[in-house]
């Protein structure tokens, strides 16, 4: 099993690709999306213009130009209504979805923010049990080390516990 967690700042990551928590434009916005248009430089907004944005829970790749990532994967997450309007759904797609990209580019690694849980309010407990479980459903079928980037000790020790709780079933 190839999961694993870290704390740290995803821009920096030399994984095969890094997945963007974007919005629906993908032409840019805050949080990890605007950190990663800034380490990427301009040329990822001029590629994002030509993509025509993304639905929720879809996701697009890109180069990543000056990111050490070689590939950027833009998703969108659900913003948080309740929890009754498609939201677990739609936040497993986006890892779902950003996974089979990965898969398709036969790429080896790939890093996750935790995608819905800043501005667009998803609850981090809930977004990380989707999250680990996104994840492990499609290590059981192929092989990639994934990352689930943590920007808090608390994000961490969250993620940690879900995979050693997970890992031990
Ligand atoms: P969303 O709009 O999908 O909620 P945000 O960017 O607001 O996206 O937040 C998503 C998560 O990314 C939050 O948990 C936030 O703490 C985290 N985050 C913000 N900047 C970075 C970064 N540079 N590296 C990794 N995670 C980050």
């Amino acid at each position: 099993m190839s999961l694993k967690t870290l704390k740290g700042d995803i821009t920096k990551l030399d994984a095969d690709a890094i997945v963007n928590a974007a919005n629906r434009t993908l032409l840019g916005g805050g949080g990890v999306d605007g950190a990663i248009h800034r380490a990427a430089g301009k040329e990822l907004l001029a590629e994002c213009r030509t993509l025509g944005g993304c639905e929720t829970g879809q996701a697009k790749i890109t180069k990543g130009y000056n990111l050490p990532a070689r590939y950027v994967i833009h998703t969108v997450g659900p913003v948080w209504h309740g929890g009754a309007q498609g939201e677990p759904e739609l936040l497993k797609n986006a890892y779902k979805n950003s996974l089979a990209i990965a898969r398709e580019k036969q790429l080896s690694s790939i890093a996750f923010p935790a995608i819905s849980t800043g501005v667009y309010g998803y609850p981090k407990e809930e977004a990380a049990e989707i999250a680990v479980e996104a994840c492990l459903e499609f290590l059981e079928e192929y092989d990639m080390e994934i990352v689930l980037v943590a920007f808090s000790d608390g994000d961490r020790n969250r993620y940690e516990k879900l995979i050693e709780d997970r890992a031990g079933k």
